[in-house]
């Protein structure tokens, strides 16, 4: 049997899964990723750790194909990231680090597109070599797979589908910098702009009135017909239905997978997004299939796997 490691490194932990080649988790856990002195420790961390479990499951490393890393941040094929937000990394040279670390081949990936990559081989999206992640959280985050592999970029930026300008007169200022992002309107805080934005309009009657209103509590109110909040979510499906109809136009996916928070609001969300997509798609997308992530969290170590595998 042959292994491989997928390793998905957030902000305050990193997970780590062991894995056959052939896609069966063997063992998944967890350590604390130590920001503190620009990140230093997060690395020698991870190799310690995979090197003790080579060790506690008796397998050689000759054995091992190498180790797929998913991290925050823009990220080429050379592994090597110039600066993290959240990990305290400025440039770094993670694949070659990693390597002198552990002895075993690594190949580095950004995370978004490391998730899309896991959904793919193990996920929603399996058996689908052209396909779009689009992962709703407190923000916007996504991958695109082309012909099998993810779309990287001249960057290691490409599939930041949540920076897709998708209103021109928005004058709220997204963390990017810019203005009328996806992300303002699609994201779990996105929609609640939108559902607070609608609540001020008029004092038309609506559940979500007289309470803390969040991405949940807008779809829980729409499977309840609740009118105001069907309005929300309808402008949510326009923003997220029409950037996608244009993704479309640019990647011809046969796929669109969504993830993340907002995502457990279930199938209703997927009608709200397609129903919106075919509306403005160009004629030869219009069957592209909408389907809801399946892997939750394991998204990003899968993908990694599967980085050290393509
Ligand atoms: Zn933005």
């Amino acid at each position: 049997m042959r292994y491989c490691f997928g390793i998905d490194i957030g902000g305050t932990t990193v997970k780590i899964g062991l894995f056959s080649i052939s896609g069966e988790i063997i063992d998944k856990w967890e350590i604390k990723t130590h920001t503190e002195n620009q990140g230093e420790r997060i690395l020698p961390d991870i190799s310690e750790s995979i090197l003790n479990k080579l060790e506690e499951k008796k397998i050689l490393k000759s054995d091992v194909n190498g180790i797929g890393i998913g991290v925050p941040a823009p990220v080429k094929a050379d592994g090597i990231v110039k600066n993290t937000v959240n990990l305290g990394w400025k440039y770094k040279e993670v694949k070659r680090e990693m390597e002198e670390l552990s002895g075993l081949r690594t190949e580095v990936g950004n995370d978004a597109n490391v998730a899309a990559l896991g959904e793919m081989w193990l996920g929603a999206g399996k058996g689908q070599e052209n396909m779009i992640m689009v992962t709703l959280g407190t923000g916007v985050g996504g991958g695109i797979i082309v012909d099998g592999k993810p779309l990287v970029g001249a960057h290691g930026a490409g599939g930041e589908i949540g920076h897709l300008c998708m209103n021109y007169e928005e004058t709220e200022k997204c963390g990017c910098g810019n203005t009328g992002c996806l992300e303002q309107y699609a994201s779990a805080t996105g929609i609640t702009r939108l559902a607070n934005i609608r609540l001020a309009k008029d004092d038309a009657k609506s559940v979500l009135r007289g309470q803390e209103v969040s991405a949940k509590t807008v779809f829980d109110a729409v499977k309840a017909e609740d009118a105001v909040a069907k309005e929300i979510a309808e402008e949510f499906g326009k923003y997220l239905g029409h950037a996608m109809a244009n993704l479309a136009a640019v990647a011809d996916p046969s796929a669109i997978v969504i993830g993340g928070g907002v995502s457990k609001a279930g199938e209703v969300l997927i009608e709200y997004v397609e129903k919106n997509f075919k509306e403005r798609a160009f004629f030869a997308n219009k069957d592209t299939e909408f389907v809801l992530a399946t892997l939750g969290n394991d998204a990003g170590i899968c993908g990694a796997a599967k980085l050290i595998l393509s």
